[in-house]
């Protein structure tokens, strides 16, 4: 979360901008707000770095994941193939929006293979929901020949690799829409906050409508606006888009250093025997919030996590037990546990969830250990780190062999 480590006067300055007018309100009240629109400049920061044309700022990566699909006509009973390796939020998104998730295998991207999306297509087949990982991104070219072949939509969570880009396109801008998140664990925050993006006007001006109960936003009469469709409150207030327009800013200078940090320690540990990392299918376009250890086998991959436990090692995730990023402790959606009845339960599920059979994601997630990429990591912090992960797997490796 190098956002966090950088907290300092211009986040201050942002802020103090709101409070100093009391506009807490991102629309109207033009009078009083002596011209400050953070969550417009929010949007404008968003669309420097992104090369988006348009940029519609929310209350948080979940709500820009949902508003995004439901401004791609994705609703009830479309089935929309999902990653069983994303946090939940993606997931839920599709729920609650009334549309069928139907999980399809991953690679060694961490994301949706075009084999794996070839696999899980039926006729129904209406959209994939594709997450880009751990700051890295899916293998477009492939992704987009079976997208445009099958006529899908494409929307993406790039819930975690704002910033990152494949081939000179950044991610979220792939396809119909595309969603960042900008909460307390991204690379950037805004305490709470999530921003949709899209090349396409009218897809915008749906999220724009859709985000604030159908709101057309034109005139400067709240309560006399048009209401083209329904929508909903997923406002982000002016107080946390003054926040993101600060640690925006900040991005290009992170993600260079990210980039440097993980170089280095990289490098280091390259030299382990047994020690690989996931690809990234651009390499010029990751962002480096992590470091991706992929290890031998789950085996070997548990023994190294219990030896960093031992070993008092921090900062680091082993996905394959985490209980929100990973479908294997998805046990709520397998017993489809909800607190109110969602279109999936009338409709019927197009798969059985409790029994997929997806080996290469276990595979693939069972071998991977992340650690997040910290912004403020000295050289000597980075040699120390890398040397107890390599005593770790030397040791974890003998152990499973012995
Ligand atoms: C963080 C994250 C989200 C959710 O974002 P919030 O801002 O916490 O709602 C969605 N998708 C992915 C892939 C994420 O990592």
């Amino acid at each position: 979360m190098p956002g966090t480590e950088l907290f300092g006067a211009e986040e201050r300055k942002e802020i103090d901008d709101v409070l100093s007018t009391g506009i807490l309100f991102r629309y109207n009240h033009d009078a009083l707000r002596n011209n400050h629109w953070k969550a417009k400049d929010f949007e404008a920061e968003v669309k420097k770095i992104t090369n988006a044309k348009y940029a519609h700022a929310v209350s948080s990566g979940s709500t820009a994941i949902a508003t995004a699909l439901a401004a791609s006509g994705i609703g009830a009973g479309d089935e929309v193939i999902v990653p069983p390796f994303t946090f939940m939020a993606t997931i839920e998104a599709v729920l609650f929006v009334g549309a069928l998730p139907v999980f399809a295998e991953i690679d060694e991207t961490l994301c949706l293979s075009a084999e794996g999306i070839k696999k899980a297509l039926s006729p129904k087949t209406k959209a994939v929901c594709l997450v880009h990982m751990c700051g890295g991104m899916a293998d477009m070219d492939s992704l987009m020949k079976v997208i445009n072949d099958h006529h899908l939509i494409l929307v993406e969570d790039a819930g975690q690799a704002f910033a990152a880009s494949y081939k000179g396109t950044y991610t979220g801008l792939f396809g119909k829409a595309g969603s960042y998140s900008f909460d307390f664990f991204k690379i950037a925050t805004a305490g709470e906050g999530g921003v949709l993006v899209t090349n396409d006007e009218h897809t915008y001006k749906k999220a724009d409508v859709y985000s604030d109960h159908g709101h057309d936003h034109i005139g400067s009469v709240r309560g006399m606006e048009q209401h083209p469709y329904l929508g909903f409150n997923y406002r982000i207030s002016e107080l946390h888009a003054a926040i993101g327009v600060a640690q925006t800013r900040r991005v290009p200078a992170i993600k260079e250093k990210n980039r440097h940090h993980k170089k280095i320690i990289q490098n280091l540990l390259s030299k382990t025997e047994g020690i690989s990392f996931a690809k990234v299918a651009d390499p010029d376009g990751d962002s480096a919030t992590f470091l991706n250890l992929m290890l031998p086998n789950t085996e070997i991959a548990q023994r190294v996590v219990d030896e960093m436990k031992a070993a008092e090692v921090v900062g680091f995730d082993y996905w394959y037990k985490n209980m929100y990023h990973f479908i294997n402790q998805w046990d709520h959606i397998k017993e489809m546990r909800t607190v109110s009845k969602l279109p999936v339960e009338v409709l019927g599920a197009p798969q059985d969830y409790k029994n997929l059979h997806l080996p290469k994601t276990q595979e693939v997630i069972g071998r991977l250990i992340s650690f997040g990429i910290k912004y403020k990591w000295t050289e000597e912090d980075m040699k120390t780190l890398a040397e107890k992960i390599s005593t770790c797997v030397i040791k974890a490796t003998k152990t499973a062999s012995a």
